[in-house]
C-alpha cells in the first residue's frame, strides 16, 4: 500500500535501523523527530563529481572542485599571531598543499586519512600548487556521481553520511508514495510523481533529475500553504455573518460631489472592489496597497461613510499618535457639515426627518478622562459614527453598539492580536469588514503567500500633478555643503524641510540623543542651519511637546524639522520639498522609500538627499535603487532580491518553517501557480472532502495550522 506522507509525519525517527536515543537526540538538534522531518531534510549542495578535477589537472588561477586524501596537518602561528592549519593533501595524481587561516578548528576536523572535497582556486606559490581557505565538505566514502551534501551540525554529532544512509533507509521501507495531487494538475506543469520527487532529491542520479525533483516539491510546499489559506478564506466567507451595507447613499454622494479633484483610475477601481465586498454579507477582508501619496486614506474615508450611512460605525486605527492626529483633522475637514439621521428622535417621530452632526472622533492615550467617558458612551449608543484612534481603540473599556468597517492603517506597525481584538469589539453580533491599507509594497508572489488570506486591491497610479522627486545620494563633505545651500534655497523660497536623524540600533535613548545632537550642531552658530527656524521632534518629547512641534511646522512656522523617524508613516505637509536623510546606509529600502514618500506631495519641485559616506556594497544597492526608481513595487521586488524573504515574511510569520525548499524570490512564478491550484482544489469545500489526502497532509504538516488564521480570528 502507498505510504502517505501524513502517516509518516507520525512515525518516530527511532524506527530506522541504528537510531537509538542518541542519534534520535542528535536528530531532534536539527529539528528532525519523525520519519517525515527525515524526508523533509533537504541536501544543501549536490557534489557533481563528473566535474571534479585531478590534482594534476588543477591551473593556478582557476576555480575547482577536488577530491582527494588528507595526508598530513599541523598548526603554528604566524607572526601576526593569528593560527595557520596547514594540511597536504592527495589523490591519485598529486598532491596539493592547502591552508586555513583563522580556522584552528580545522586541525581536529581533518586529521590524516580523511577523505575530503575541497573547493577553492588553486594558486602557484614558489613552484607547487596551493589552496587557501577552499571550502570543505566531507562526504565519506561515497561512490555515486552526484553527492549530496547535507546540512549538518556538530551539536548533532551527525555528519553528511550518517544522514545520507539514515535518509535512504527511510525512502526504502516507505516504498512508494500515495498522491495527493491531481494528475492532471501534475501533467499541467510537467512535475514528477511525489516517489520519484523524494528519491531524486535524495540521492538524484543527474543534476536535471535534482531539478526536476526540487520543482515537486517546492510545488508541494506552496501548495500546502496555499490551501490553507484559501480554506481559511472559504470557510470564513461561508459560515461569518457580516454586515450587508447599501453602497449608495446620500453620504458618498455629498462627499464625491464635493470632492476638489477627480478620483484617479485607480482610486475608483479599488473603491468599486471594496464596494462590492461591502455589499455582500460575507465579511470583507481586505488589503488595500498602495505606495506613498497614491491617496489610500481617500478609498478608507470613503468605505468609512458606506459604513456610516447605514447607521453603522466606522473606525480608523492608526500606528502613532501623531498619525492619529493628523488623519482626525483630516478627516473632520473633509466631513465638515455631514449630517446623518438621528436615530433617538427619528423613531419616535415617524418620516420628521431628524438629523443631527456626523461625529467624529479621536481617541488615543492622550484622551483626557472626561472627554474619553464622553466617547466610550457614545461609541456604545451609536452616537459616535467614526472613531479615529491608535491602539486605544482596542484597549478593554471600548465597546461599539454597531462596528461596520474597520480601517487599519499602515498595518506592518500592528500586531495580529490587536487586529483580532479590534474586529472583537462591537455588540450587534455581525463581524465588521475589514480594511488594512499599507504603503508598503509588498510583491505580488510575497503577498500571495503572507497575505493568502486576504483579498488584495493596488492602488498603482498617483495622483496627476504631482511633481517628481530627485533623489541625489551625496556622498562626501563637498556634497553635503551643497545639499544644505540647496536647503537653505528652498527655505528662502518659503518651502519647508525635514531632516532625518541617524536610526541606531534598536535604541530610543541612543537614537533620541543623536537626534540632540545632530539639532544642536546644525543649528549652532555658523552651523549650516543656522538662522533658520529649525524644530526637533523625536519620540521621548512629551505629548504636547510633540503636538505643538508638529502644529508649528504644519503651520509654517518652522521651516526646518530635525527628527527621528517618528514622521516615516503618514505625515502629510504639502509646503515640505525636501527631505534629508542623514547616515541613510542604515536604513532599509522600504523605509528609505516611505520617508522620501513626505516630500513630492505638493505642486513644487521636491529632492531627496540621501547623505552617506563609504558604504557596504548592499548599502551601496540600496542607495542605488532608490537613485533610479520612485516606483515602490520595484522597490520592494530590488529589496526582496537584495534581502531574501526571511524579513518580509518576520513580519507576519516568524519562525515559520513551512518552507524549507522553497524560496518567494526563485521560485515566484510556482507561488502564483501553487495559489490557482489551490483556489481549484478547495472550491467552495473547505473541507476538501474531495481531496482528502492533501487535506490531512495540511493539517499534519503546517508547522502550525492556525498560523494562517491569524488575521481571522476573532
Ligand atoms: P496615502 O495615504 O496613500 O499616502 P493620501 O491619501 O494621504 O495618500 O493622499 C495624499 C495627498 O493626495 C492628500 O493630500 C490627498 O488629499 C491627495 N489626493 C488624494 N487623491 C487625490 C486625487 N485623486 N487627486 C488629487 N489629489 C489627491
Ligand atoms: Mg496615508
Amino acid at each position: 500500500m502507498a505510504r502517505t506522507l501524513t502517516q509518516l509525519a507520525g512515525i518516530g525517527v527511532e524506527v530506522l535501523d541504528g537510531v537509538g536515543p542518541a542519534r534520535a537526540k542528535g536528530l531532534a538538534e536539527l529539528d528532525i523527530a519523525t520519519v517525515a522531518d527525515l524526508l523533509q531534510h533537504y541536501p544543501r549542495r549536490y557534489l557533481d563529481r563528473t566535474r571534479e578535477a585531478s590534482i594534476a589537472e588543477l591551473r593556478p588561477g582557476e576555480e575547482a572542485m577536488v577530491i582527494g586524501r588528507v595526508r598530513s596537518i599541523s598548526s603554528r602561528r604566524t607572526r601576526s599571531r593569528k593560527t595557520m592549519v596547514l594540511a597536504e593533501v592527495a589523490d591519485g595524481s598529486g598532491r596539493l598543499k592547502v591552508s586555513f587561516f583563522n580556522q584552528p578548528w580545522r586541525e581536529r576536523q581533518l586529521p590524516s586519512g580523511t577523505e575530503v572535497v575541497l573547493f577553492g582556486k588553486a594558486e602557484e606559490f614558489r613552484g607547487r600548487l596551493q589552496m587557501t581557505n577552499p571550502v570543505v565538505d566531507l562526504i565519506g566514502d561515497r561512490t555515486g556521481r552526484i553527492v549530496s551534501v547535507y546540512p549538518q551540525s556538530a551539536k548533532a554529532r551527525l555528519n553528511s553520511w550518517d544522514l545520507a544512509r539514515m535518509v535512504a533507509e527511510a525512502l526504502r521501507r516507505a516504498g512508494t508514495f500515495a498522491e495527493p495531487v491531481p494528475d492532471g494538475v501534475l501533467a499541467r506543469f510537467g512535475l514528477v510523481d511525489r516517489t520519484t520527487a523524494f528519491a531524486d532529491i535524495h540521492a538524484p542520479d543527474t543534476m536535471a533529475a535534482k531539478d526536476a525533483a526540487r520543482r515537486r516539491l517546492v510545488f508541494d510546499e506552496l501548495l500546502r500553504v496555499q490551501v490553507r489559506l484559501v480554506q481559511r478564506k472559504v470557510d470564513l466567507e461561508q459560515h461569518a455573518r457580516g454586515v450587508a451595507h447599501v453602497v449608495e447613499g446620500p453620504l458618498v454622494d455629498r462627499f464625491r460631489s464635493q470632492l476638489p479633484f477627480v478620483l484617479t483610475g485607480a482610486q475608483e477601481r479599488t473603491i468599486a472592489e471594496i464596494a462590492a465586498d461591502l455589499a455582500s454579507p460575507a465579511p470583507m477582508h481586505r488589503l488595500l496597497q498602495g505606495d506613498v501619496g497614491a491617496g489610500k486614506t481617500l478609498v478608507a474615508l470613503l468605505s468609512l461613510l458606506v459604513a456610516v450611512q447605514g447607521g453603522h460605525q466606522g473606525a480608523l486605527m492608526a500606528p502613532t499618535e501623531v498619525l492619529a492626529e493628523q488623519h482626525a483633522l483630516g478627516i473632520r475637514n473633509l466631513l465638515e457639515g455631514f449630517t446623518v439621521p438621528d436615530e433617538a428622535e427619528g423613531s419616535l417621530f415617524e418620516g420628521a426627518d431628524m438629523e443631527r452632526s456626523l461625529r467624529v472622533e479621536l481617541l488615543t492615550n492622550r484622551t483626557p478622562a472626561a472627554a474619553r467617558r464622553r466617547i466610550l458612551e457614545g461609541l456604545g449608543d451609536g452616537t459616535v459614527d467614526l472613531a479615529i484612534g491608535t491602539h486605544a481603540l482596542i484597549a478593554d473599556a471600548v465597546s461599539f453598539s454597531s462596528l461596520g468597517l474597520v480601517v487599519i492603517d499602515e498595518q506592518h506597525r500592528f500586531g495580529v492580536e490587536q487586529r483580532a481584538a479590534l474586529r472583537a469589539k462591537t455588540t450587534s453580533g455581525s463581524v465588521p469588514d475589514v480594511l488594512v491599507m499599507t504603503a508598503t509594497p509588498i510583491p505580488r508572489t510575497a503577498a500571495m503567500t503572507v497575505y493568502g488570506d486576504l483579498d488584495v486591491s493596488v492602488l498603482d497610479e498617483k495622483p496627476p500633478g504631482r511633481t517628481p522627486i530627485t533623489t541625489e545620494w551625496v556622498r562626501d563633505e563637498a556634497g553635503e555643503a551643497a545639499m544644505w545651500e540647496a536647503v537653505r534655497g528652498q527655505v528662502a523660497e518659503g518651502r519647508q524641510v525635514y531632516v532625518v536623524c541617524p536610526l541606531i540600533g534598536e535604541s530610543e535613548k541612543l537614537e533620541v540623543a543623536s537626534a540632540e545632537e545632530t539639532y544642536a550642531e546644525l543649528t549652532a552658530p555658523g552651523g549650516a542651519l543656522d538662522g533658520l527656524a529649525v524644530g526637533l521632534l523625536h519620540g521621548r518629547l512629551g505629548p504636547a511637546d510633540k503636538e505643538q512641534t508638529m502644529d508649528l511646522f504644519r503651520t509654517g512656522s518652522l521651516d526646518v524639522l530635525v527628527s527621528t523617524t517618528v514622521i516615516e508613516v503618514g505625515v502629510d505637509v504639502p509646503n515640505a520639498t525636501v527631505m534629508v536623510i542623514l547616515d541613510a546606509d542604515r536604513f532599509g529600502i522600504a523605509q528609505l522609500h516611505q520617508l522620501r514618500g513626505r516630500v513630492g506631495r505638493g505642486s513644487h519641485r521636491s529632492w531627496c538627499y540621501l547623505r552617506s559616506g563609504e558604504i557596504s556594497p548592499d548599502g551601496s544597492a540600496r542607495l542605488d535603487a532608490l537613485v533610479r526608481s520612485e516606483d515602490g513595487f520595484e522597490l520592494a521586488e530590488i529589496d526582496l532580491d537584495l534581502r531574501g524573504e526571511g524579513t518580509i515574511m518576520g513580519e507576519r510569520q516568524k519562525g515559520r518553517n513551512d518552507l524549507k525548499l522553497a524560496s518567494l524570490r526563485r521560485d515566484r512564478e510556482w507561488v502564483e501557480r501553487a495559489r490557482e491550484v489551490a483556489v481549484e482544489l478547495v472550491g467552495d469545500d473547505p473541507t476538501m472532502a474531495d481531496h482528502q489526502l492533501l487535506a490531512d497532509e495540511v493539517d499534519a504538516l503546517l508547522a502550525d495550522p492556525d498560523q494562517a488564521d491569524f488575521l481571522l480570528k476573532g
